[in-house]
């Protein structure tokens, strides 16, 4: 068996390597703070290692509240992180009042001589944070299941061997300890510290990886003046395959757009082409598909829709975009926008439908602009 010296100096060594890992993690992506949190929240924990290494045996009040107050502050830094990582919350104060609560009244203990409920309290505490901390998770697991329940039991299994030193100790009953406690729990928490911390730091990290991949992946398919996906996503998402039959295609362009570049300027062109972006979202359902294709072109996929119901929905949107006119500080934008509807026969791919969508708007076009123009219907079957 390895002593308990060696075992604290191995939490140390890998705590301080995560801590790290935190830190150069977050100069990377300075919006993730929360990486700050944990980093800090370990640094603090190694500390109360290095002076519970130090200990020799001896289990004096002074040494105690050296190697326990940074160890509740660390492990509530922890759960700040892990509220922050799961909630996307700033909210400081809630784990900074819990924090100096815990703190506080451990010290307190320690300080009126009662060393053994000091220590009961101090590990029931760090059991709460370990059990919030797991909660956070908990709640956001829908992000990324698996390593977010990874670190759901992980910090679970860490809460409870906290929870049993503290239940050995209080059954024990003893109101001042002279020597460290020395049972299995402490052999339990032990184990945990290193595989919690180790386990849940590399967890944390991988975690912040796969969320800004995540992110990186959304801004390629985002277009970023209107919010609605772009071309390419669009087309990755529909082109290959073929269209489930009776698959509405929508496209709209916007009517002599250039115009109001021409006229009212290129910034005014942008604010036309966001609200238009507003009208089509507010225009379809939970379940439809829109996108910006092209400069003021844009393409709405509606799943299970007969062509005369699509024809209504584009009629809505037209109609809207034409009574609701865009505003720039004082001026009112006014501008119309012409479609095209087509919808998918058995077997078609998306790029035939929009060729025909975008055939239909040409003719809405020629015929005037400010209408919707519908495909001849076609057979599904
Ligand atoms: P039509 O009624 O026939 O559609 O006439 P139009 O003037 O709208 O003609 P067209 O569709 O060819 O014009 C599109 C213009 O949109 C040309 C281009 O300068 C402008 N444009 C493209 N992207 C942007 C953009 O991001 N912002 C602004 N302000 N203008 C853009
Ligand atoms: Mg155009
Ligand atoms: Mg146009």
């Amino acid at each position: 068996m390895i002593d308990n010296a060696t075992l604290l100096t191995a939490i140390a060594f890998s705590s301080a390597a995560l801590m790290l890992a935190m830190l150069i993690s977050w100069l990377n992506t300075r919006s993730d703070s929360y990486l700050v949190s944990w980093a800090m929240g370990m640094a603090l924990i190694v500390v109360s290692l290095a002076v519970l290494g130090l200990r020799n045996g001896r289990y004096d009040i002074a040494l105690q509240i050296t190697a326990f107050a940074p160890l509740i502050a660390g492990m509530a830094l922890v759960q700040l992180g892990a509220y922050r990582f799961a909630t996307s919350s700033n909210r400081l104060a809630p784990s900074l009042w819990l924090g100096f609560i815990a703190l506080s009244s451990m010290t307190l203990v320690f300080l009126l001589g009662f060393s053994g409920p000091a220590t009961v309290i101090l590990n029931a505490w760090c059991a709460l944070f370990m059990a919030l901390s797991a909660y956070h998770y908990w709640g956001a697991r829908q992000e990324a299941p698996l390593p977010m329940i990874a670190s759901v039991i992980l910090f679970g299994l860490t809460g409870l061997s906290f929870l049993a030193c503290s239940i050995l100790l209080l059954i024990e009953g003893e109101m001042v300890l002279l020597t460290p406690p020395n049972n299995w729990a402490e052999q339990f928490n032990s184990i945990m510290a290193i595989v919690g911390l180790t386990g849940l730091g590399a967890l944390a990290l991988t975690l912040n990886q796969s969320r800004i991949t995540r992110r990186h992946r959304n801004e390629a398919q985002t277009d970023a003046m209107t919010g609605l996906l772009n071309r390419r996503a669009l087309f990755e998402r529909l082109q290959a395959q073929e269209i489930a039959p009776h698959t509405a295609v929508l496209m709209f362009d916007i009517d002599h757009f250039k115009q109001i570049n021409d006229q009212r300027g290129h910034g005014a062109g942008d604010v036309v082409i966001q609200h238009f972006g507003i009208i089509m979202q507010r225009g379809v359902r939970e379940q439809d598909i829109i996108a910006r294709i092209g400069g003021e072109e844009f393409c709405a996929v509606l799943p299970g829709m007969a062509l005369e119901s699509a024809y209504a929905v584009a009629e809505r949107i037209r109609n809207d975009f034409d009574n609701h006119p865009a505003r720039m500080v004082s001026e009112t934008l006014r501008a119309t926008v012409s479609a095209g509807v087509a919808t998918s026969a058995m077997g078609e791919t998306f790029s035939t439908v929009l060729s025909r969508a975008d055939a239909a708007l040409y003719a809405a076009k020629r015929g005037g602009r400010n209408r919707v123009n519908r495909d001849a219907p076609r057979h599904a079957y």
